[in-house]
């Protein structure tokens, strides 16, 4: 079967089309300026570029351009719409109503929209993907995947905060934790790289990207989770400020005479590496300012250490020790120097790192020296491989 993924955003659609009989990507592509003057549909094949420009003014003409160009007799993959058994839709914010991916009908719909007040940035765009599709694909089956299902297992002491638990009960104010999939996908591949069940490990999944969230992994379960009730919550990350005491928001909002709005922009798209180096928000540029003698950009890049580090320490303290440390997306793949810097002094946790096999980027590899008792795994993550497969088991035999 042939399964459709599609990730919809504001103003943007990205989709990759997968052969299941192979879990072979046969097809790529990115729409961008939905609803903007400049709407481009970029489609890569095999390596090739197949582009489209095209006013598409919502997102219902947006997936016309990506049938179109999927069905394309010279540029496309497939011969037909029909030959699209399913369509597995990326959804950020599931709240409480979804602890697993479920199959997309008028009541999924229904309690998508429910949970957009606690993703309002994510879940309009999400909703209004899945209704495109919907319409131009009536009879070919949905799934939707959540970010925040995997980490439902959090127990109570984990996804609280310490304020009136009314505000739970009443607004649902909670950890929900993202990202939900990566860490799935790289606690499963940890587990057949160890050679063991996940059911008897304790891990820990670093994902660290432009948006980075840590997670403790007991025997297969979400535990805990640094992201909040949004993506602004843990260590620092690319634009986003992480953790910060909120007092200090009152305080900045009253010397500068700040709206609310005006400070959560501030925290979620000046903060970060972004507000402390002054450089970039790219982990890239932030590296070579700072080996440039740039202080500002070495004290975010150490920051961004020293936040994971401590994310380490009280995970492996809540599971009473950890068996994998793994290091996933862009900076936790990529950087080699981000690795070492972490895995420095853990040899109290029983964890070190041979810098030899360190020297790789975006490659499985195991990094562990040799006696570490901690193994440390570099896994490349694959978000849309997991939305397939759980679309593939859930409609799979019905379509
Ligand atoms: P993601 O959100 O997973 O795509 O990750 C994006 C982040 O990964 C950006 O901060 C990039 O600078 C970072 N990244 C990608 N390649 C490298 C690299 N070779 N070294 C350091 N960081 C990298």
């Amino acid at each position: 079967m042939k399964i459709l993924i599609v990730n919809a955003g504001s103003s943007s659609l990205k989709y990759q089309l997968v052969n299941m009989d192979t879990e072979e990507t046969l097809a790529k592509g990115l729409i961008e300026r939905i609803g903007i003057e400049g709407s481009k549909l970029t489609q890569k094949v095999n390596g090739e570029k197949h582009i489209v420009e095209a006013p598409m003014n919502d997102h219902v003409a947006a997936t016309k351009y990506m049938i179109e160009a999927l069905t394309d007799g010279q540029h496309g993959v497939v011969t037909s719409m029909d030959e699209i058994g399913a369509v597995g839709h990326r959804v950020v914010q599931g709240g409480e109503h979804f602890t697993t991916s479920v199959v997309i009908d008028d009541e999924v719909m229904k309690a998508i929209e429910e949970n957009a007040p606690l993703a309002p940035l994510h879940n309009p765009p999400n909703l209004m993907g899945i209704k495109a599709c919907k319409q131009i694909m009536p009879n070919t089956p949905m799934v939707a995947v959540f970010d925040t299902s995997f980490h439902q297992t959090m127990p109570p002491e984990a996804f609280l905060y310490g304020v009136p638990l009314d505000y739970y009960r009443r607004l649902r104010v909670r950890r929900y934790g993202f990202h939900g999939t990566s860490h799935r996908y790289v606690s499963q591949r940890a587990a057949a790289m160890l050679g063991k069940p996940l059911e008897e490990l304790r891990l820990i999944t670093c994902h660290l990207g432009n948006g980075s969230s840590m997670a403790a992994i007991d025997h297969g379960k979400s535990v805990d989770t640094s992201m909040g009730m949004t993506p602004l919550e843990g260590v620092i990350m690319g634009t986003r400020s992480g953790n910060v005491d909120p007092a200090v928001l009152q305080f900045i909002m009253n010397s500068e005479h700040l709206s609310v709005d005006e400070m959560l922009d501030i925290l979620n798209k000046k903060s970060g590496f972004l507000g402390i180096s002054g450089v970039s928000s790219d982990m890239r540029d932030v590296e070579e300012a700072a080996e440039q003698g740039n202080k500002d950009a070495q004290i975010s890049i150490d920051m961004l250490y020293r936040g994971i580090k401590k994310y380490i320490g009280a995970y492996a303290a809540i599971m009473g020790g950890v068996d994998a440390i793994v290091f996933t997306a862009g900076i936790g793949e990529n950087s080699k120097e981000l690795r070492e810097a972490v895995m420095t002094n853990m040899e109290f946790l029983g964890a070190s790192i041979d810098t030899e096999k360190n020297n790789v980027r975006g490659k499985e590899t195991d990094i562990s020296a040799p006696g570490s008792k901690v193994k440390v795994l570099i896994i490349p993550t694959d978000e849309e491989i997991v939305i397939a497969r759980d679309t593939l088991e859930l409609v799979g035999n019905k379509a």
